[in-house]
């Protein structure tokens, strides 16, 4: 990975080189912007030239080898656990921020969604962004930095990300995935190519489910299951999902399909509720089943 690999912000990628050729590295960056824009693979790559002992194109010197295996001893991230960074990451980030680097002449800090960082964490993090060691960066994303205190805001240099420009995120979408985004689809991502692939991503589990819904009435159970596999797998979009089967069910203003969308209502509950997720699944698929096909009724299942 390098600057060359991550698309847009040109200015922020000819910014950051020269301050890294120049030995003109502050203490701590803050990187700004709407999600899924790169802010996260911009920092990584930042961390990799910070860390790097030549800088040379080949990225094989001792501190890039030990960075692509992912096994760098002076660089840390952190992450939300959950929703939240909790106070335990901070500290156990500050733990290791007194101790000299090993291999690079640096320690790079990456902080990953940092305004999901608790308060007491924020406040915690604040002692080491006031006096930070002398070898030690610390960059921190955000796509919402109204959640970060303003004490933390003003330790850090803000490095604001635009949305990516529309002809670089077709041209990505071409390469990528061998599909030109249509217009509504350019406008709903914002400039976020993290959103146009979740979108994209979202719109082919749609497109399964309209499919898995014009068929259910013309197959017999095993193929109607199998076919609504996408229930199995998208279990972290579930709710949204029935919520649009039951709109779906409802523009049809078929007997038996609205009397279906009950047994959809009670699987919303049953999901918040049950731990065993694919028996929640099972049980709607008979329950619909049976709906859509009166006549075989319960006995012949
Ligand atoms: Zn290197």
């Amino acid at each position: 990975m390098s600057f060359k690999n991550i698309i847009g912000n040109d200015k922020i990628k000819t910014f950051l080189t020269k301050s890294i050729e120049e030995n003109h590295i502050l203490h701590s960056y803050l990187f700004t912007g709407i999600e899924g824009i790169g802010k996260k693979l911009f920092a990584r790559e930042v961390a990799r030239k910070l860390l790097c002992l030549e800088q040379e194109e080949t990225e094989d010197c001792l501190s890039c080898i030990k960075w692509h295996s992912e096994n760098h001893p002076d660089f840390y991230q952190i992450e939300p656990e959950g929703s939240t960074i909790k106070i335990e990451q901070v500290r156990n980030m500050q733990e290791k921020i007194a101790e000299k680097p090993i291999t690079s002449k640096r320690k790079v800090y990456l902080i990953i969604d940092s305004d999901t960082m608790t308060k007491e964490a924020q406040n915690c993090l604040l002692k080491t962004l006031e006096e930070p060691p002398e070898y030690a960066t610390i960059i921190l994303t955000s796509s919402n930095e109204s959640k970060l205190l303003n004490t933390i805001k003003s330790r850090c240099i803000k490095i604001f990300f635009q949305g990516i420009e529309k002809d670089k995120m077709e041209q990505y979408m071409k390469e990528k995935y061998e599909m030109e985004p249509s217009k509504e689809l350019l406008e709903a991502s914002q400039g976020s190519l993290g959103k146009m692939i979740r979108l994209q991503e979202q719109k082919e589990i749609y497109e399964q489910i309209d499919n898995w819904l014009n068929q259910i009435e013309k197959e017999d159970f095993i193929t109607m299951t199998e076919k609504a596999e996408v229930l199995y797998k998208e279990k972290e979009n579930i709710q949204e999902i029935l919520e649009y089967i039951v709109v779906s069910l409802y523009h049809t203003k078929e007997r038996k399909k609205l009397n279906a969308i009950q047994h959809i209502e009670e699987t919303k509950k049953r999901i918040l509720a049950s731990s065993n997720y694919d028996m929640c699944i099972d049980y709607l698929l008979m329950k619909l089943w049976e709906e859509m096909n009166e006549k075989y009724s319960r006995s012949s299942i």
